[in-house]
Parts: C-alpha cells; structure tokens; sequence
C-alpha cells in the first residue's frame, strides 16, 4: 500500500513538471513581449533585486492555502498566475507600484504569507503580486505600550521580538509561523488567546495605508478617537481591495505574571457550552478557552481516559497573578460536577498546537478536506453545532464532520468546523467541496450567525456575502470600493467586488 502511495505521489510530481515545462515552452514563444515592458518598467522604479518575471516565482505566488487551489495545483492546474511579482522594502517602493499600477490599469493584489485559506491572494486577473514580506521594521514604544511593526512582518518574529522585551501581542493564531500582520489585519484575523486579547481589531491603533493612485492614508495611534467613522475599520478586514497595508500600530501587553491550566471532561457539547457561558457572561477572561466535540476530543486526547467519548474543554488562564487566581476559581465553580483532566491536555494542547498536516497528507490521496468557522449569538448556538455537522454529513461523500469551539464572547461562541470526504463517483473535487460549503453557509444563515468569524471572505465565500450584509450593505460596500479604487486594480475579484 505505501509502495503504491509512492509510486502515485512519483507520477503527480513528474506530471506537474511536465505540465510546467509545457507553459514555460508556450510562456517564451507567446507572451514574452508583454512581460518584457512591465518588467523593464518595475525595474526601472525599484531596482532588478526587487522584481521578477521567472515562472517559478510567478507559480509561486499563483495561490495561498485555499485547500481546493491545492487540488487544483497537483493536477498541474494553475488557475491564476500574476505577470510579475516585486518586492517592495519601503513605503515609498509601495507607493511608485500602486502609482504604476493605476496609470497602466493592472490588476496588483498584496501577497503577505499566503496563509490564507480562501482564495484571497489569489491573482485571478494576473497583474502584480507585490509581496511585503522584505518589509518587516519593528519598534516598540514601552511607555504607550504600542508597538509599531510593517506589514511584512511575519507573526511569529513578531511575538519573539516582543517577548524578548518584555512584551506579548496576545495574537496568537495557529498561523503564527506563515501569516504576516497585514495579513492579519486585512482579513480581520484573531489568535488562539482571544478570549481575553480579542481579535486584530481590538488591538489596531494606527494604520498606514497606500490607496490608488498611489497616495498614503496615515491614521495615526490613539487611545481611542471620535473623529468621525472610523477609518481604520475601512481598512481591517478590507482584504486588499482598497489598498495596500504598510504599517500598523499595535497595542501591547506586559507579558504574563502567571500562568493557570485547567481541563475538563462534560458529557455533551451543550453542558460545556453553557458552564463556559456563565464563566464570560461573568466578566472572567480566561485567555484560551477550546471545547473539542467528542470526536475532536478523540483526536486530541485519545490518550486520556476519563476523556474517552467524553466532550473535553481546556482553559489557560494569565496575566497579573492575582486575578488570574481570581479567575481560576471562578473557572473551577462553574466547572464542578464535571471530570477533572488536569493540566497535562493543556499541555499536550500547547505542544502540537501548530501542527497543521491533514491537508497536504490526505490531498494527494485524493480527500477533499477543509475547515469553516463562523459565529453565533448564545441562544441558537447548540442549535448551530448539531445542524452545520448534520448538514455536512448529509453531502453524499462526507466521511467526518466536526468542530471545536474557540472564541468566547459574553453574547456568543465561533464554531470551527472541519469536514473531509471523498466525491462520489461523477462528481468533481470542486463539485463536492462545493456542496458541503454550501450546506455550511445556509445553515448558518438560516440560523441567524455569521458566516465567517476570522477567516474572512477571499474567492470562496465571496457567492454568500451579499445575503449576509443584506441589499444595501452590500451594495455600500461596492460603492465604497469603486470610490476608493475606481480603476478596479486592487485584488480585482475579491470579496465579489
Ligand atoms: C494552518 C493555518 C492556520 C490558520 N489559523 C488561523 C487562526 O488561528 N486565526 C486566523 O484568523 N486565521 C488563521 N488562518 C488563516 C490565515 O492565516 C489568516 O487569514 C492570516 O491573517 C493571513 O495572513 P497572510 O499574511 O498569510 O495573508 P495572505 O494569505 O497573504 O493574504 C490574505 C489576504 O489579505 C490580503 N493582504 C495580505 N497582506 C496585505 C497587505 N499588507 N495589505 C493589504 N492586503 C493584504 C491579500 O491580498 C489577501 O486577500 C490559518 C491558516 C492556516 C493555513
């Protein structure tokens, strides 16, 4: 059997370059003569170490880690490839490409880790991929607990930085290592501490953007301002569209005195929903609070028995040392009567928190697997869990549908699902991720949530943003846009708009 799985993986990869060659071959013959001028041209702005025109690099930034775009990409499909790709170390680099850009009407989509899971970074009209990553200056202010940092800068040398000096973010999502700040800040992300941090918008101060035809919007850090709407909330969450994030202000937290871990074991989803609920609903904070369903509980803590068909939830509690007993207490009150698991899951939980492999081990074997999360006032909550896992298991080819809870909020919970499968004979990968994706999303609706918390919007979820924003929400939403960018060249195609 794993003879086979290798000879399998051996034929893809030789089919992929075979299929590379070929568009290369195709690439010099035809279409040279386009790519020349645009490369001439950002050459002459930003200098030859900042650009370039190669294929590799151009397949490179062809996709995120939209799942399906993966499937796609084994089967040496590239459904989008952007003309050239440059890298920017300044504002002022920024700048000269928008400018470029709009004088020549091509399309440029911001391209930060490429973690993004929904088709997002995307160059579906091809144009220019302008990658932030070489911009990555940090400086913190101790005394205004802010830190300043570009957009480039991926999470984790953030976190690092910021730890070394004494610093956390509090921003920690499973992508620390692969996502950047803008990305944060343009899908509107939040970390696994958010119960007690929030998400990226409860810590953005100040924002800089670069907007068409190549102007800088600056908004500056305050502690809190009533000048108006707030721009910057134009901004987080806007997924490129508008502009281009180049530096952000942050607010930042001491880091921890101390540190708690409890962990429990309930029998079903709904008794652990409802002891969290009164713990939020209380004012406690506990900064990671996840409760796995009984077969998420299976995976992660198969090792435990008191866990065994049971519903597991783990806390971690910190900050000042006083209240973070305090608020201990308070977590163990409203989880008594219920199993004690101690704080070895927590522990177990933090260690392998970042291992992410079921999409890549299971994609080339031909399941189809993805994640989606969204978000629910407390009163349909439970509601929310049983009837999304329902209706995915209902898509003819499902064979597992679970979820976690992660994100707690004193009017309601962010349910994160995870489905896999394999489409039944006549169906396309695409057909069937399709279908299970709807299921999701009317569901939620139906029920009254919202159909993304944290990943956002990108390519996929584009089809359902009109019924969640309603008529005119939506058609706000694309007036500001054309206002904005009446070219239509950034991120053309995203969000729908
Ligand atoms: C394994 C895994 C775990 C994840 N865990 C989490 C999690 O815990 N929490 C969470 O919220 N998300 C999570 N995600 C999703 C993803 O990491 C986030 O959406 C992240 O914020 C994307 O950041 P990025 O730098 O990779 O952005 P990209 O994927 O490069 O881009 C995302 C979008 O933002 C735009 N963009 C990027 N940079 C800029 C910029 N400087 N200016 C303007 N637009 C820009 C792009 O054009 C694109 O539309 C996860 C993804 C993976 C693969």
């Amino acid at each position: 059997m794993i003879r086979l799985v290798q000879i399998m993986y051996f034929l893809k990869n030789y089919y992929f370059i075979m299929l590379v060659m070929i568009i290369q071959i195709k690439e010099i013959f035809a279409e040279r003569k386009k790519y020349e001028q645009l490369y001439d041209d950002l050459v002459k702005l930003l200098g030859i170490r900042k650009v370039s025109n190669k294929l590799i690099d151009r397949i490179m930034y062809s996709r995120d880690y939209w799942p399906i775009a993966l499937h796609w990409f084994m089967r040496g499909v590239v459904p989008a490839i952007p003309d050239i790709v440059v890298w920017p170390e300044s504002t002022e680099d920024v700048v000269k490409v928008v400018k470029y850009a709009y004088e020549k009407e091509i399309p440029i989509v911001a391209y930060g880790g490429g973690s993004g899971v929904l088709g997002g970074a995307m160059p579906e009209k091809g144009g220019i991929v302008i990658d932030l990553k070489r911009m990555r200056r940090i400086k913190i202010y101790p005394r205004d607990l802010l830190v300043e940092v570009e957009s480039g800068t991926y999470g984790m040398i953030l976190e690092n930085y910021l730890n070394k000096h004494g610093f956390t973010l509090g921003h920690i999502p499973q992508s620390l290592y692969t996502s950047t700040v803008g990305g944060w800040v343009s899908t509107k992300a939040i970390g696994q501490f958010s119960t007690k941090y929030g998400g990226i918008e409860d810590m953005v101060a100040g924002i800089e953007v670069v907007v068409p035809p190549g102007e800088v919007v600056v908004l500056k850090p305050h502690p809190r301002t009533s000048t108006g709407p707030d721009l910057r909330h134009l901004f987080i969450g806007s997924e490129g569209i508008f502009g281009i994030i180049t530096r952000v202000f942050l607010r930042i937290w001491r880091y921890p005195e101390k540190r708690v871990f409890l962990s429990y074991a309930t029998d079903t989803i709904e008794e652990a929903l409802e002891r969290v609920r009164t713990i939020v609903q209380s004012g406690v904070k506990p900064a990671v609070v996840r409760i796995f369903d009984k077969i998420e509980t299976k995976k992660w803590f198969y090792w435990i028995k008191q866990a065994k068909n049971k519903v597991a939830t783990i806390f971690v509690i910190e900050g000042n040392s006083k209240i973070v007993d305090a608020e201990a207490e308070i977590v163990k009150e409203a989880f008594k009567g219920t199993i004690f698991l101690g704080e070895k899951p927590v522990k177990h939980w933090l260690k392998y928190r970042f291992v992410v492999k079921e999409v890549s081990e299971f994609a080339p074997l031909g399941f189809v697997f993805d994640t989606i999360e969204v978000a629910i006032n407390w009163s349909n909550a439970t509601k929310l869990y049983y009837e999304v896992i329902k209706a995915m298991r209902n898509v003819e080819g499902t064979l597992l549908a679970s979820a976690h809870a992660s994100h707690f909020y004193p009017q309601g919970v962010c349910f994160y699902f995870t489905f896999g499968g394999i489409p039944p004979k006549g169906m396309t990968k695409f057909g069937y991720y399709a279908k299970v994706w709807e299921a999701a999303m009317k569901t939620t609706l139906k029920l009254g949530g919202t159909i993304s918390h944290h990943h956002g919007i990108g390519r996929m979820r584009a089809p359902w943003l009109p019924l969640e924003l309603g008529k005119m929400g939506y058609e706000i939403l694309r007036k500001v846009k054309h206002a904005i960018d009446e070219k239509r060249i950034m991120n053309p195609g995203n969000l729908g708009v």
